[in-house]
């Protein structure tokens, strides 16, 4: 979501007559798009900035712009902290970043109120046959350890023909791949209605975008388990465009720490998703986020944590050490894990989930796969590097 942000910030920027320079000393507008989903995204941050400081304090007309989830964290102290900032904004707010660039007075400038999502921003994209479509913004969920509510507001979906014009020009430009952006994905359209649109589910708005030609492959990022129903699977198996591969976020293993997370699931509703999917989508690649160390969380709870990774047979996971963010209430939870337990879980926990993917992944020896090229390889620029539609 954040590099999506980004993109759009650039394509905005371009707009307006900007270039992106090399180096940071050479740039009249140094502006950041920040994270703030776990302390260590702020803390990297803050050391970016004392630089933009430094560079604003020998060219004093340099403008330094902030925007992301870090600073809609820190909107009521963020020009008294920082007071060489001269422009930060929310993630709903990107589009203001313009009116600031093009307004008479820069004087500093906060802007973080929740809006409807500016749709009209084009996004400059990274390759030009691969796009991001972000289909709501915000999230209705109260995730205890999490701070994305307070960053990015209440849900809300955006109306489904402008999501389809959106792909039909995305495709007309030579787009092939489509991931459909949102917090909480499949409870995408609930909100329709009420706001006087017309319905449409996610299921639908996978099948809508299957329809369009062009697009050859769709992938979307996050589902909630709890929304994970069969209309969505059946558009999954039968659409032939999306791709093979769920992203099926954890957290836990433990029901008790699920609850205790307010993830409204637990272990065994949890495999029956799993279930569900193998059941629709029997040969989908499956993969998970998962966060050690929660407050409270024990020996026997972590074990439960493993027991299911040993169990589901992850594609990949994304791992998390625990990180009270301000503001939720899990940092105010008592029974805090000791790092040295939260590093020595993770270990463990990688293993398992290494292990498992690697018998996961024999599926594929000797097996022809359409891979989408994407590049030159990172650590060996003579071999190409690409996606198949698992996402391998
Ligand atoms: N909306 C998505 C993802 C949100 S953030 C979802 O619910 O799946 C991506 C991941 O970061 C989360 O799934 C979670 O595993 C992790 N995360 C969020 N807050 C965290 C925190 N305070 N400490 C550690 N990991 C966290
Ligand atoms: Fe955060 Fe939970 Fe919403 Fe995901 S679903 S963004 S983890 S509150």
């Amino acid at each position: 979501m954040n590099e999506h942000d980004s993109e759009r910030m650039k394509g905005m920027l371009s707009g307006l007559g900007y270039a992106e320079v090399a180096e940071r000393a050479e740039a009249d507008l140094i502006l950041f798009n920040t994270c703030s989903i776990r302390e260590s995204a702020d803390s990297r941050f803050i050391a970016h900035l004392g630089e933009a400081k430094r560079l604003k304090s020998e060219d004093p007309e340099r403008i330094v712009g902030v925007g992301g989830c870090w600073a809609q964290s820190v909107k009521d102290e963020v020009f008294g902290r920082f007071p060489f900032v001269d422009v930060a904004f929310g993630p709903g707010q990107i589009h203001k970043l313009a009116e600031f660039l093009t307004s008479d007075s820069l004087t500093a400038q906060g802007y973080f109120e929740f809006e409807d999502f500016a749709g009209h921003l084009p996004a400059q994209r990274e390759r030009p046959f691969q796009a991001w479509l972000q289909i709501s913004q915000g999230c209705n969920c109260v995730c205890s350890y999490c701070i994305v509510p307070s960053t990015r507001g209440r849900e809300q979906s955006r109306p489904s023909h402008e999501l389809i014009a959106e792909v039909e020009a995305l495709a007309a430009d030579g787009v092939r791949e489509v991931t459909l952006l949102g917090q909480n994905v499949n409870s995408y359209g609930r909100d329709l209605a009420g706001r006087g649109f017309e319905r449409c589910t996610f299921a639908e708005l996978l099948r809508a975008v299957d329809a369009i030609v062009g697009i050859d492959r769709i992938r979307y990022t996050s589902p909630h388990p709890k929304d994970m129903k069969e209309d969505v699977l059946a558009a999954h198996a039968e659409c032939e465009s999306v791709c093979e591969h769920i992203h099926l976020p954890l957290q836990s293993g433990a029901s008790r720490i699920l609850k205790a997370m307010r993830r409204t699931y637990d272990r065994d509703r949890y495999m029956a998703r799993v279930a569900m999917i193998r059941e629709h989508v029997p040969d989908a690649a499956i993969t998970t986020d998962i966060i050690v160390g929660f407050p409270g969380e024990t020996e026997e709870d972590f074990a439960e944590t493993l027991e299911v990774v040993e169990e589901v047979g992850y594609d990949s996971a994304f791992t998390f050490i625990f990180s009270p963010r301000r503001g939720t209430a899990a940092a105010e939870m008592d029974g805090m894990v000791p790092h040295p337990v939260k590093v020595e879980r993770m270990e463990r926990l990688v293993e398992v989930v290494q292990r498992r993917a690697r018998a996961r992944a024999e599926r594929f020896v000797g097996r022809p796969l359409e891979v989408l090229v994407e590049g030159p390889s990172r650590t060996d620029p003579t071999r190409l590097r690409g996606r198949s539609r698992h996402n391998k």
